[in-house]
This record gives structure tokens, sequence and C-alpha cells, in this order.
């Protein structure tokens, strides 16, 4: 079976989040079930890199962009196929934003144009190419399965909902430019509250609709995690699943970890000390018998920054340190950087986006904090639970799917992986913290949530297994 999954990101190529993870990972998890997956990313500089060679199509002009080519990659040794649309991805600044961080203004156009390539693909208007499945994953890609089903293409899809937060939500005037019939100017087609939603268009347009956590697709259905579209995925209930996210052993890994300076197993733990010490080194950390806790987030809302930004005066009174990656809200990064200042050796704060850095923290601190209000999988406390650097988690979508709380019952079963707490407050996550530093006080308990953690299966193995099946049910249909 083949099958063309369309996105922005991919690691390694381009990622801003863990989008990029996913899309990267997806084609090996699925590889065991006898499917070859094609990868389609949007021709940004970084990506065109991967490629070589013709160009094995070309649109004379696509949706008002000009000249655009299809060229052949790799990605992770796996099948690449790249939109090279200058005009729209040929540019200086993020994949999403100009230098300043602001949203590119034509962004509608650029990932509609992306859309209507890999619905032009799946369709089997590219000589040479033939895909049973279109899986396109979040807004950015989420008119493929429009145009798909307003081309009249038999090719069945599959629309993955990585955040339901970020939704595509433009204005009606675009909709004469994105070269769709007019009946799909209705409320079961693309109009969205008076303009164009590029998520709902593929929400409604998809044969099937997966989140990326079993919680988070209950989630969904209530109006706060919703955000709109919760009558929507009610509607559609019958074809809604949630399938987990895994990690990638080849990038994850602290067996074989080349950004580690001490890699270790679950037997081997006592090597973490080194990590420890550099990152100590890498925060100007002071040396204490308190644990470091990590983060490594974007600094936002969603990720309930502004709530740990409020504890970070009682973390230091507890004995905690903190060391920090991140990047987000003006307002977050400054208030953080004002509590390093605070307490110099105790708190210590990086801005910007630095993948070595990343794998550092989480061999070598304590504990990775996620106070998430909203988390449709997570992968940082996956990386946690991989890493023995023990998540201390808000009970919310994925974060509740994957980590078992350490209450006494748990640590004395020996399947305690981390700390839950419910309430995003100031009061719930200080109540985490806490219990996590008496956790770390008793050395025995510590250990036993570390290993319990690092001996989880955490792979895609059974999350392949269910896109297969997925794919395999729509074609049977
Ligand atoms: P989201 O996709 O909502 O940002 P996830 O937990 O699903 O959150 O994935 C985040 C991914 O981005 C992880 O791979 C994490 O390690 C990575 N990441 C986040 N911020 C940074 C950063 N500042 N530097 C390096 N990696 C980061």
């Amino acid at each position: 079976m083949n099958v063309l999954s369309v996105a922005s990101e991919g690691y390694p190529l381009v990622k801003t989040g863990g989008l990029a993870d996913v899309v990267g990972a997806l084609p090996q998890a699925l590889a065991p079930h006898g499917i070859a997956a094609t990868t389609l990313l949007p021709g940004v500089p970084a990506v065109l890199k991967a490629t070589a060679g013709r160009a094995v199509h070309h649109w004379r002009d696509l949706l008002g962009g000009g000249p655009a080519r299809l060229v052949r990659g790799e990605i992770g040794g796996h099948p690449l196929l790249v939109l090279d649309a200058p005009a729209f991805f040929d540019r200086d600044g993020g994949l999403y934003g100009d230098p300043s961080g602001a949203d590119w203004p034509d962004n509608w156009r650029r990932f509609a144009a992306l859309a209507r390539a890999a619905a032009d693909i799946a369709s089997g208007e590219v000589k040479g190419l033939s895909f049973d499945i279109l899986h396109a994953h979040d807004w950015q890609a989420a008119l493929a399965p429009a145009y798909l089903r307003y081309g009249g293409a038999p090719t069945k899809s599959v629309m993955t909902i990585h955040n339901i937060a970020f939704q595509g939500r433009f204005g009606a005037e675009i909709f004469p430019e994105l070269d769709l019939p007019e009946s799909a100017w209705s409320i079961d087609g693309v109009e969205y509250y008076g303009g164009v939603g590029y998520l709902k268009a593929g929400l409604q347009a998809a044969d099937a609709i997966t989140t990326v956590s079993p919680t988070y697709a209950q989630e969904i259905l209530r109006p706060e995690f919703g955000m709109g579209l919760e009558g929507l995925i009610a509607q559609r209930a019958n074809s809604v699943s949630g399938i987990v996210n895994g990690i990638d052993p080849a990038v994850w890994n602290p067996e074989h970890d080349a950004a580690l300076p001490a890699r270790y197993s679950p037997r081997t733990l006592a090597r973490r000390a080194t990590n420890k010490r550099a990152v100590e080194h890498e925060f100007s950390l002071e040396p204490g018998d308190g644990p470091i806790f990590t983060v490594v987030s974007r600094l936002t809302w969603q990720k309930g920054m502004d709530v740990l930004a409020e504890c970070l005066d009682d973390l230091v009174q507890m004995g905690g340190r903190l060391a920090m990656l991140g990047s987000g809200d003006a307002g977050l990064e400054e208030a953080f950087l004002r509590a390093a200042e605070r307490y110099p050796g105790q708190i210590g704060v990086r801005i910007g986006y630095d993948e070595p850095l990343s794998h550092l923290l989480q061999g070598g601190a304590d504990a990775i904090v996620i106070p998430s209000r909203f988390e449709p999988c997570g992968l940082t406390q996956l990386y946690g639970l991989a890493y023995g650097c023990v998540p201390v988690v808000a009970r919310t979508g994925g974060l509740a799917d994957t980590i078992i709380d350490a209450n006494i019952a748990a640590i004395d079963a020996q399947v305690a992986t981390g700390i839950q707490f419910g309430e995003v407050s100031r009061d719930g996550l200080l109540h985490a913290l806490r219990r996590a530093c008496e956790l770390y006080a008793d050395r025995r308990r510590w250990l036993c949530l570390q290993r319990c953690g690092m001996k989880g299966d955490f792979s895609w193995g059974r999350s392949g297994a269910a896109y297969a099946a997925l794919y395999r049910g729509l074609i049977n249909t």
C-alpha cells in the first residue's frame, strides 16, 4: 500500500515542533506493516537541499504563485517529494513567518498550494506516482482532503489533528482564489463562521480523522478543548480515533545519543551524573542537593508557562533548580530571563531553539516540567521517560495517557513513571513540584521511577500498527 503523507514540516529537514518529529518518524513506523509512505513537504531552502535531480512534475501556475515543480528527495531513508514553488517558499525567515516573527500574509495561499499539490499527486495526476491514501497533518495540509473530495478523486484521506488550536482561519475573500467549486462554500464544506476554515474543511472532507492521543480525542468534544470545532468532531465521532505518537529510537536513545557526554541505560543510570554536570555548566547552575528541573518547550499559554513563571520563587526555596530552553511569547521570555537574573546559579534560561541542547537536558536534568493546559500528545514527556528525566505533567491529553502517577501504590507496584497534577494553577503545580522534590530525596524511589519510565514501550510499534489498520479499513470499505 502507498501512502502520501503531507505536512508543513518534517524532522530532520524542517522542524518547529512535535509535528515534525511525527511526520519524520511515520514512514519508518509504517514500513514493517507493508506500507510505503512518501512524505510531501514545502520547498523551503532547508528542505530543497535534501533533493537532487530532475523535476518529476511541473505546474504552470500553482494557485496564483507562478510555476512550481515537484522534486524527489529523501527523508530518513524514505521517499520525499518536495514542492518547489519559489514564490511561496524560497524566502529568508521562518517557515510560517518573517524574520520579525509575524505570520507571512500569504500563508493561506502558500499552504493551499501545498494541499492542492498533494491532492493532484494523490489523485494520480503525476505520471509514475500512485497512492492509495492521502494522509494530511494539521491545518497547513488540511485543504488536501477537500481538494480530493471536490475533484471527485476516489483516493481515501486521513486528517490528523496534532493541535486543534491552530485552525488556519482566513477571511471569506480568499475563497474565490482557492480554485474550489462554488458548492464548497457551505457549512458542509470550507465555510467556517463566515470565513474559510482549513482544518474545518479537512475534518469535513476526510474519510477518517485521528488525533494524537485517545484522551485528546475525547477532550476536543468539549468546547474548552474543541475551540469551535467540537460540534463537527461530535458529528463525525464515528470516524474519529486517537493514536498516540511514538518516538524515533534512532534519534532519541540515551544509549547512542551523540549529544550526551555520557551515554547510559537503565542499568547504568549513575552515568547521568556526568550529563548533569554538563547541564550545570551550560546553564551556570551551582551544584546542589535538590533536583534540576528542565523545560524544553514553546513558551506559551498552552504550555502553562505563565503558571510555571509564578512558581519560580517557591521552586528555588524548596531546593530545586531550573534549566530552561525555549522561545515564544515575549512577555514569558522576559519573565524567565528576569527570574534567572534574580536567582543566578539556581535558574538558567536559554532563549532559542537548540536540538542538541534539548537532548542534553533530557539526559542530564532530573525532571521535565510540562504544565500544559492542553496537550494533544506531547513528545517531551516521552523523551523524558526514555532518558530517565522524570516527567512532571498536567493530567491532560497525551500527558494523561502516557504517564503513570507516582502515588505510593504505583511506586510499590513498580509501575509509576512520573508525577501528574490536576489543576493547572500555581497551587496545583507547586504541589507537584514539592512531591517531585520529596521523591527525589528518596533515592530508592526516584531510581525506581526513572527505571520504570525507561523500561516502558514508547516506540512506534503499536501506533504504526494502528495507522496501518486504519488505512486498510478505509481501503476495504
Ligand atoms: P509542540 O509540538 O506542541 O511544541 P511537543 O511536545 O509535541 O510540543 O513537541 C515539541 C518538540 O519540539 C520536541 O521535539 C521538543 O524537544 C522540541 N522543542 C521545543 N522547544 C525546543 C527548543 N527551544 N529547542 C529545541 N527543541 C525544542
